[in-house]
């Protein structure tokens, strides 16, 4: 896909030397960048058309970094227009896909996502973590009737410490070494379910995502003014429709990998003059984008794909030579349904749960070494003798025996509900 895009442009004879200062502004992590990215163009931000100087040049991720995006551009957008757009667009489609960041535990380069809440049918609110732990979302503490005890449900064993140095100080009789030194974490599968809702799309995420395809453009080489559909809808143009519609009506990936990827796309074809983009997030949010229906650029391809959970890159097929009819459904808007929306939910959400059992089971590893831990009353990098040995070992697994047996009885962590 890379070589054909480099052969359209080498034929126009507009490579830059090694010196371009414009090479610079394309992170070096990618290994997969095209020989096109080298090519030097006067730059104005993409969006409010300043010229970009290198007091205002920015590195713009062209998927987001907030669901796992690792690549960026440079002479794209003025920091004004990165920040603002980071601030409204990408925000508004992190929030959409928030869920599934923590979900699956992506790595994403500034950290993981905060925690989610996830409210169960009985009203109880939970907190689920990136690392897989899922832990009440607030901590509890009640006295009981006849005023002689607490009871204390902590996250962790700091809010536990913390909770019952509160007790202490309104309750000076209240021994604090005795009740810490009784403190045991417990871990069960919550047996319920839980409510989750999702919605996708609309214009700030819509423009994040046309900004997304446009900053891939770009990198070909493709100067802002070529996607001229996308631009008037990214400036806020009231006359022109949204250029994006969701695509679900057939699966645009070849051979469709059994994975959760990212990826965004990109088509230019002189002889339809259609300039076509498409991205797509964990496999569930999936659109097309249309960038120009007069484009008069050279034949150029690419696609930007990496693996949603380890951000790395993967190869990926995407066919976006869409039919007359096929485009003409996309310009109107009418194809996706809420049919396909469920099926493709249900497609995809094996593989989510599959991931996510597999973080449960880190954490549950992780929480039976800690309890093991504060039992015997160890302290990090301690030498054990065989006596300590043999108890550490089996207090582990017998944490571990007791919680993934009563996992394995097919108790759903939770269960989602269709989106729609
Ligand atoms: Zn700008």
């Amino acid at each position: 896909m890379t070589s054909s895009v480099h052969a359209a442009w080498s034929t126009l004879g507009s490579a830059c030397p090694q010196s371009c200062p414009q090479r610079q502004g394309i992170s070096s992590r990618e290994p997969r960048v095209p020989a096109l990215l080298e090519i030097h163009m006067p730059s104005f931000c993409a969006i409010c058309e300043v010229p970009i100087t290198a007091a205002n040049d920015t590195a713009e991720h062209v998927i987001p970094q907030s669901i796992g995006g690792r690549r960026t551009v440079s002479g794209f957008i003025c920091r004004s227009c990165n920040s603002e757009a980071g601030s409204t667009w990408d925000s508004e489609l992190f929030h959409q896909h928030h869920w599934f960041t923590v979900m699956l535990g992506i790595k994403r380069q500034r950290g993981p996502a905060p925690d989610i809440r996830i409210e169960a049918l009985e009203g109880v609110t939970y907190a689920v973590s990136s690392a897989g732990a899922m832990t009440h979302a607030a901590p509890l503490v009640k006295r009981s009737e006849d005023g002689k005890s607490f009871q204390i449900r902590a996250r962790d064993l700091d809010e536990a410490k913390q909770l019952v140095r509160q007790i202490h100080k309104r309750h000076p009789t209240f021994d604090v070494a005795d009740v810490l030194s009784g403190i045991e974490f417990s871990s069960a599968p919550a047996d319920t379910v839980m409510k989750t809702s999702f919605g996708f799309g609309g214009d700030l995420a819509g423009r994040s995502m046309v900004k997304t395809v446009m900053a891939l453009a770009y990198s070909l080489g493709l100067p802002p003014a070529s996607c001229d559909l996308a631009l008037r809808y990214l400036r806020g143009d009231p006359s022109v429709e949204p250029s994006l519609a969701e695509h679900l009506v057939s699966d645009l990936i070849v051979d469709r990998p059994a994975r959760i990827f990212n990826c965004v796309s990109v088509l230019g074809d002189s002889r339809t003059r259609r300039l076509v983009g498409y991205v797509e997030y964990f496999g569930i949010c999936r659109w097309v984008i249309h960038l120009s229906t007069s484009y008069d650029g050279p034949d150029v391809r690419d696609t930007y794909c990496l693996d949603a959970i380890s951000g790395e890159g993967m190869d990926l097929d995407v066919n976006l030579a869409l039919s007359n009819e096929e485009f003409q459904a996309s310009m109107d808007n009418l194809t996706s349904d809420e049919q396909q929306r469920a099926a493709t939910f249900h497609a995809i959400m094996p593989l989510v749960m599959a991931r996510r059992t597999e973080l449960g089971r880190e954490a549950l590893v992780d929480h039976a070494i800690t309890a093991a831990t504060t039992a015997m009353g160890l302290s990090a990098g301690s030498p054990l003798d065989d006596f300590q040995l043999k108890e550490f070992s089996g207090r582990v697994a017998r944490y571990l025996a007791e919680n993934l047996v009563f996992r394995g009885r097919g108790n759903a962590p939770w269960n989602q509900k269709i989106p729609g």
